[in-house]
């Protein structure tokens, strides 16, 4: 089942979807297939960018580049089908330690962004030039051109990286607070800004809370615009029985003592959510709290196939409809 994108989803508006990496990824891709190009905006997390053997990494825009592409390896969501580690293997000739998953394919991306960024090209611009290269209309906005990384207080190994928390540790350590540096200097790009004042609809991916979608809303701006907006504002849940499908959301949010049910969610974000989608498994969470059962739907929000994805978004973009004046 694919949609025809040009098919009447004008209640909706403009849509702007928040999206992390593999579990936002998902949600955006379906989206993708709902909405044409002009209707839909996916603004990404630039928080993991990092810098390795002199070159400018974006996991998660790669994620979200990849997956819209179509390109993106299905057995772990991020990284490219097919994918071979050769140059992996040839660091490891000289003694290294690669800890971090560069394939051969994928390298093309890091070596074109890094040099675009010598340049003096911005990475919004290089990531539209990327997405171009793949082929992709659909429009992914890094929410600012600015430094800003994501940093990891640690009980055990003190402040970590992100990356080196998230691969190295392999998400292990007690994490005591999480910091995004350079937030409170990092601009929204104009075109963010744009984005969400013509949203009409926005939609917060099933990512990491705190790891993904935090880093896109401390930059200064962005929670006023979605507080102020003329539309609609929803999340779509990354927990599915009180657990994460995959990382470490649930550990590490239990670790900051925030609550990943539904009640928790929304105050998580907030005064940020019109409603909540969650999947059905929890819907004893809110059985009996009309309130809850107002602002919530429930649904399979499992994405495994291609039609998942696209069902889900659909499911997300019909209810929406519901809260429109
Ligand atoms: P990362 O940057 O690659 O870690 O990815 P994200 O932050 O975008 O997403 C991580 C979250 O996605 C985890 O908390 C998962 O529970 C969630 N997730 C992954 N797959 C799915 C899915 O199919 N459905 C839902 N609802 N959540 C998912
Ligand atoms: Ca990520």
């Amino acid at each position: 089942m694919v949609l025809d994108p040009r098919s009447k989803l004008d209640h909706h508006g403009k849509v702007v979807a928040l999206v992390g990496g593999v579990g936002g990824a998902k949600l955006a891709y379906g989206l993708a297939k709902n909405l044409p190009p002009e209707q839909l905006t996916i603004i990404g997390n630039v928080g993991d960018d990092f810098q390795l053997y002199g070159l400018h990494i974006s996991p998660d825009l790669d994620t979200v580049m990849y997956t819209l592409a179509e390109l993106a390896n299905p057995a772990t969501g991020w990284g490219l089908a097919g994918d071979t580690r050769q140059m992996l293997d040839m660091l490891h000739t000289y003694g290294e330690t690669p800890w971090f998953g560069l394939g051969d394919r994928d390298l093309a991306t890091h070596l074109l962004r890094t040099q675009w960024l010598r340049e003096g090209q911005s990475l919004t611009a290089i990531v539209g030039r990327l997405l171009a290269g793949l082929g992709v209309k659909h429009r992914l906005l890094p929410v600012t051109d600015d430094p800003l990384a994501t940093v990891v207080d640690t009980a055990e190994h003190g402040t970590l990286a992100f990356q080196d928390y998230f691969v190295r540790h392999q998400w292990q350590p007690t994490v005591t607070r999480v910091r995004y540096q350079g937030a409170e200097d990092a601009q929204m790009t104009d075109q963010v800004a744009a984005a969400l004042d013509a949203a009409a609809t926005i939609i917060m991916c099933p990512s990491n809370p705190v790891l993904s979608i935090e880093p896109i809303l401390v930059v200064p701006g962005i929670r006023e615009k979605i507080t102020n907006r003329r539309g609609v504002c929803i999340a779509v849940s990354p927990f599915v029985g009180q657990q994460a499908l995959k990382g470490p959301a649930a550990k590490l949010m239990g670790e900051l003592n925030l609550d990943i049910s539904v009640q928790g969610l929304f105050t998580y974000y907030d005064g940020l959510l019109d409603g909540l989608v969650i999947d059905e498994t929890d819907r004893e969470q809110v059985a009996g709290l009309a309130e809850q059962e107002k602002f919530t739907l429930m649904t399979q929000t499992i994405m495994n196939t291609p039609d998942d994805k696209v069902r889900l978004a659909r499911e997300c973009l019909d209810w929406v409809g519901r809260f429109q004046p």
